[in-house]
């Protein structure tokens, strides 16, 4: 595999080459032009389905290194981020995309990023502020589950971040990340979740259990996805034909969609994972849906289709839709 890119570019003549490094010159020079004191604005992506106007928002990302990935060897993982050119010193890059959708009557946040606890993150209340939308104006929040990379961010300092909102999550995670056995039993790195979920539930006392697939407003509904917690969801935003399926941590960058038996090791149930991944994977290319991922590439938003036997992501365009 690599010595294709090799002979390739060795057919390339020294002139050529010399080219390259010009306009390379060419690209660093004009960047310099820009004030390096000017904040680079939070990357917003904006898409209509049916009536509903989604915006994707990003909370920051974190670079999660190749022996954190589980189910297949540290060098399968790595040659796969090789392959698709993503791979970086600290491993395969996460983003934190979250996803605000406006039904013309109420704002719904899903998921609120890790809020500073992994990464480069904590960038989701300027993200928001960027278009207009205050904290005190999100009427509902629904949680994919209860890591504390989806969680982080309803709460700071023992406050709710977002005062007047409905906060729905599945029980079996509500469960799950409350009980003092279970956090016992837990290893290190899954004690943020825990204390961002003891915080969760103490600071949204009329948080609403979800139980089962059900339609939480009209045309936003639950989509089971069960394995990487016990209450991993998705949300299927659905008007008029179009349809987008939210899938939370369905996919991560780089492993995924091409080996369903690759996974992380942030998962309750390693094998319940996979199960799950590989049924997903294959109605979600049956099917063609319209997929937001948190962890893709910005904005998360893709198609997983069939090519030459395998699966893989294809991004769906975005930019100036609807
Ligand atoms: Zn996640």
């Amino acid at each position: 595999m690599a010595s294709v890119p090799r002979r390739a570019l060795a057919m390339i003549p020294a002139g050529a080459a010399c080219a390259i490094a010009g306009f390379a010159r060419a690209r660093i020079a004009n960047s310099a032009t820009i004030p390096s004191h000017v904040q680079m604005p939070p990357p917003l992506a904006r898409f209509s389905i049916g009536r509903f106007t989604v915006t994707a928002l990003v909370d920051g990302y974190a670079d999660m290194p190749f022996s954190w990935f589980t189910g297949r060897p540290r060098q399968a993982i790595e040659g796969l981020a090789r392959v698709g050119f993503a791979a970086r010193p600290g491993g395969i890059r996460f983003v934190f995309n979250q996803y605000l959708v406006d039904d013309g009557e109420r704002l719904i946040l899903i998921d609120t990023g890790p809020a500073g606890a992994m990464g480069d993150s904590g960038h989701l209340p300027a993200a928001l502020a960027a278009i207009g939308v205050r904290p005190e104006r999100i009427d509902a929040v629904i949680v994919t589950h209860a890591h504390v990379d989806h969680i982080g961010g309803l709460t700071a300092g023992g406050r709710r971040n977002f005062p007047k909102a409905i906060l729905h999550v599945d029980r079996r995670d509500v469960s799950h990340w409350t009980d003092p056995a279970n956090r016992a039993a837990a290893p290190d790195f899954l004690q943020p979740s825990f204390d961002a979920a003891a915080e969760m539930v103490r600071l949204y006392p009329d948080l609403q259990p979800i139980d089962g697939e059900r339609e939480i407003t009209r045309g936003v509904s639950v989509v089971d996805l069960t394995g990487h917690t016990p209450g991993h969801i998705g949300v299927r935003i659905e008007d008029a034909g179009q349809s987008l399926l939210m899938v939370s941590d369905m996919l991560f960058p780089a492993i995924h969609p091409s080996d369903a038996a690759a996974g992380f090791f942030f998962e309750q149930d390693p094998a319940a994972a996979r199960r799950m991944r590989s049924r997903f994977f294959a109605l979600a290319a049956a099917e063609g849906a319209l997929i937001a991922a948190t962890h893709m590439p910005f904005p998360g938003l893709g198609r997983i289709v069939p090519d030459g036997g395998q699966l893989r992501w294809q991004p769906a365009a975005w930019a100036h839709e609807g």
